[in-house]
């Protein structure tokens, strides 16, 4: 609960900043075009306006596109039509609030723009390194807690949702994960429709416990972010086998949102289903993927980071907790 409150309060923190930057270039902006300068609580009122206008134009224009016909003239054409609204709305607030011209008003209007700057600035150098950052998940390693694109079909354990990663849209059969169950099977696919990924909020505030989502940048390719879930940490010795993760050769036991969750050690089923054991340095974490079967995790990494060992995520690579799915709504989850 404490992530939302930070979250939502520095979401208003920077819309707040950004009125009160919007309305000082609006000052600035009519001073430049020769109008007579509003007091600053007139251009707030004028920037809120020409936002709740904005807003408006907006949300017609994605309804707009929700039922029109998925053509990309069509797309254009509400797009530039939105546009044009919003640029004339615009100036009509300006003029008739401040008593100008189209033309000062146009001015005014341009200097509001640089606003993305600082805005800019202030997530850049403040928001994303120290308090949250967002991310699209692509792929179905972290399913079906964390979702890339999908594909569902029926669980024949359950009857629940089986989530299919998209990949497999083009094959017969594949196997997939029960969202309600979370047992796996293979089954033929029936329903082709690709379902989007998950987006998530990132927080930095937060010191990783075991079974938090973690993002980190993945050893082999440091540029390419990562989302697992911490299972082993600095200095434990761990094993994977009988479907479970073992530290110093005790059986860990999992939430209870995670315990129908089965950890597979290999994917060969020709061998014993036995991963490690390996011993974590002081400052290397091990994690893996939910759906154990078809994630590219700890267990099977060949390259590890400069001075660590392949199935290491040392805590220089650690990005971030997972707190929350921000979208699409019907998935909003908080994590932390
Ligand atoms: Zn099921």
């Amino acid at each position: 609960m404490t992530s939302t409150l930070v979250a939502v309060a520095v979401l208003v923190a920077t819309l707040v900043f950004q009125m009160a930057v919007s309305a000082a270039l609006l000052q600035a902006g009519l001073r430049l075009a020769q109008a007579s300068k509003p007091k600053f609580k007139a251009a707030v009122a004028t920037i809120v306006a020409v936002w709740l206008f904005n807003l408006v134009v907006l949300a017609l224009a994605a309804g707009l596109m929700l039922v029109a016909p998925p053509n990309p003239s069509i797309q254009v054409l509400v797009g530039i039509g939105a546009w044009g609204t919003l640029l004339v709305l615009s100036l009509r607030i300006l003029s008739s609030r401040h008593q100008t011209s189209y033309k000062q008003a146009f001015v005014a209007l341009l200097a509001i723009q640089f606003a993305a700057l600082p805005v800019w600035l202030l997530a850049a150098g403040v928001v994303r390194p120290f308090l949250f950052e967002a991310f699209s998940v692509p792929a179905n390693s972290m399913t079906p807690t964390i979702r890339g694109d999908h594909l569902q079909e029926k669980c024949p354990a359950c009857g629940g949702t089986l989530i299919i990663s998209s990949y497999s849209a083009k094959s017969d059969s594949d196997l997939g994960i029960c969202n309600d169950c979370l047992q796996t099977a293979e089954v033929p696919i029936q329903d082709r429709t690709v379902h989007g990924g998950d987006r998530i909020l990132v927080s930095k505030l937060f010191k990783p416990l075991r079974w938090d989502l973690i993002v980190f940048r993945y050893p082999e390719e440091p540029t390419v972010p990562y989302v697992k879930r911490l299972v082993g940490l600095p200095g434990e010795t761990l094993s994977i086998h009988e479907g479970s993760v073992w530290v110093q050769d005790q059986e860990l036991t999992k939430p209870a949102n995670l315990s129908g969750l089965t950890y597979v050690g290999t994917f060969d089923r020709t061998q014993e289903d036995i991963w490690g054991p390996v011993t974590l340095a002081a400052d290397e974490s091990f994690v893996l993927g939910d759906f154990s079967a078809r994630s590219k995790d700890s267990r099977l990494w060949n390259v590890g980071a400069p001075g660590h060992p392949p199935y290491a995520v040392p805590d220089s690579h650690l990005i971030g907790v997972v707190t929350h799915i921000y979208w699409p709504p019907s998935r909003w989850r908080i994590f932390r």
